[in-house]
């Protein structure tokens, strides 16, 4: 399904968020010869100009880009792991791990709290997460009944407050777990951003489009080895 501006409009559209990705992503726009010209930090418009004018970026909350760019809204976008799992990547071709914004998806405790023996003797485990679907997996792997609360934002708060026993959440180096008595007890996984395309762009759009993509890879691919 594709609801877009791009059948009658041939320019490009790239969403992002932002932020971190908004940052790490300037430098790979940049190797594609595209600079945007206005900071989302001090403008209030959600339309960003470049120095391409057949290119123009949407700023919009990370767990949407996914939506943005399935339904043709955006052409392409960047989004992190953690959101495409949870989206669940339909319609997106997702060509470039851009090993940008990286963390790891983890479940944390309050430091009183014994989480090997809570799971080992199959206590059910009350878990506040905004990943709801990665955590249902991972506590489902490991046989450990779980109840999962949804929330929003600063899931750190929930176990000081007893709504959760734990939650899951994206921890980059640790500070804010640290700086709420929260302690990592289990790695979920590793998270890295990804470009997203629009499966119906890319066809139509694909001369534009390819040299941008493998402007992208080119510069990841130094940045990682670099770094
Ligand atoms: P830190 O204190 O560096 O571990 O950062 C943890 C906080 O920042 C959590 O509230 C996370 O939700 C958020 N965070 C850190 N890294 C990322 C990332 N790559 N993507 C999204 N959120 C992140």
């Amino acid at each position: 399904m594709s609801i877009a501006t791009q059948s009658t409009d041939s320019g490009l559209i790239l969403a992002l968020s932002k932020g971190r990705i908004f940052e790490d992503t300037l430098p790979l726009l940049e190797a594609a010869g595209i600079v945007v010209t206005e900071n989302p930090e001090t403008s209030r418009k959600l339309i960003l100009a470049t120095n391409d004018p057949g290119v123009r970026v949407l700023i919009v909350r990370a767990s949407d880009v996914p939506t943005y760019v399935q339904y043709g809204a955006a052409d392409f976008g960047v989004a992190g792991k953690d959101v495409l799992l949870e989206h669940g990547g339909e319609g997106l071709y997702q060509p470039v791990d851009l090993n940008i914004a990286c963390c790891r998806m983890s479940v944390a405790v309050n430091a009183g709290f014994d989480y090997e023996t809570a799971v080992r003797q199959g206590a059910r485990l009350r878990v506040a997460t905004k990943f709801t679907h990665t955590a249902r997996e991972h506590f489902a792997s490991k046989g450990v009944h779980v109840d999962l609360i949804k929330l929003y934002g600063s899931m750190e708060l929930a176990p000081l407050v007893g709504l959760s026993d734990a939650i899951v959440d994206v921890v980059s180096t640790g500070n804010t777990l640290r700086a709420n008595n929260l302690v990592e007890v289990e790695k979920i996984m590793e998270i890295s951003s990804r470009l997203v395309v629009n499966q119906a762009a890319l066809k139509l759009k694909r001369a534009r489009l390819q040299p941008i993509i493998e402007a992208f890879e080119k510069a990841s691919a130094l940045q990682t080895k670099q770094g």
